[in-house]
């Protein structure tokens, strides 16, 4: 099994070191995971900030990304010869002209996984009830729909990205907000989204937090999995979005079975930036 989506305490939202997280994926015999820590750079806001060893660095210093790279590739040495394979990943929090704020040394970091993710629409986090509310209350469905998409498409033509994060993040405050129709929102845009990743080669994943938030599917929801396996999406990894070691590997079953059930006939990982298939062992 695989879980390509974990947050380490480098974020202030994380709590566990990556030792921690790597033990817990262990015992549940997990044999790959990717960290993703968060990168969240809009100054607007106030949390363009990580931590390391408990003290607040400014995000875009390179010096936190040196020991995050280092302390990920030691991991990985430590790890490999008992079976279970480190990645070394980032989830980029995607705003427009969020490539002018990356950290020093970003691209010199030889990440394997670089995902996008829209948390933010005018500096407003959809993820956070309240600040998705004021969102929503701006617009009407199709308006945020357009928004959001739009905002995607961007994140895919920035060039930057492997794979998008948790695509329909719209939905967890959207439904309550807006009623069920929401659920079908992305049928006017999955085409064109496609289209773009198809271009850019970027592909997705099937995020399991929104199983432990109280709603009935991962995200993209199945309905939208299978409407980008038919547009031709290839490249998919499955991830747990923990943000606490015991969170490793939640919900991935259903990911999996979700994907294969899409059409998939195994998830992607990621070795250097070059996704190739892993193959799920029935006993692993
Ligand atoms: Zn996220
Ligand atoms: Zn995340």
């Amino acid at each position: 099994m695989i879980d390509y989506h974990i947050h380490p305490n480098y974020s202030s939202d994380a709590e566990g070191s990556i030792d921690e997280f790597c033990e817990v994926a262990l015992e549940r015999e997990f044999r790959e995971i990717c960290f993703t820590t968060h990168l969240d750079t809009d100054t607007v806001r106030n949390d363009a900030y990580v931590i390391v060893r408990g003290k607040r660095v400014d995000v875009r210093s390179g010096s936190w990304l040196e020991d995050y790279e280092n302390s990920v590739r030691i991991a990985g040495d430590q790890y490999r010869g008992q079976g279970l394979e480190v990645r070394l990943g980032v989830e980029v929090d995607y705003y427009p002209g969020v490539l002018d704020h990356l950290p020093e040394r970003f691209h010199d970091t030889e990440f394997d996984l670089v995902m996008g993710s829209t948390h933010l629409v005018d500096h407003l986090a959809i993820s956070v009830k309240e600040e998705s509310h004021e969102f929503f209350s701006r617009n009407n469905m199709e308006q945020m729909g357009n928004i959001y998409f739009s905002l995607l498409m961007d994140c895919v033509e920035s060039g930057l990205f492997d794979i998008l994060g948790h695509l329909d993040l719209y939905r967890r405050y959207g439904e309550e907000f807006y009623g069920g129709k929401i659920r079908s929102l992305w049928k006017a845009h999955v085409s064109d989204l496609a289209r773009g990743m198809k271009r850019f080669n970027v592909g997705f994943e099937v995020n399991t937090s929104s199983l432990r938030k109280g709603m009935d599917e991962p995200m993209p929801e199945s309905s939208l999995v299978a409407a980008l396996r038919k547009e031709g999406i290839e490249t998919v990894t499955v991830g747990s979005d923990a943000h606490r070691p015991r969170d490793v590997g939640k919900g991935i079953e259903i990911a999996l079975k979700i994907i294969r059930e899409c059409g998939f006939d195994s998830p992607s990982s990621f070795d250097k930036r070059r996704a190739s298939p892993f193959v799920v062992q029935e006993s692993s």
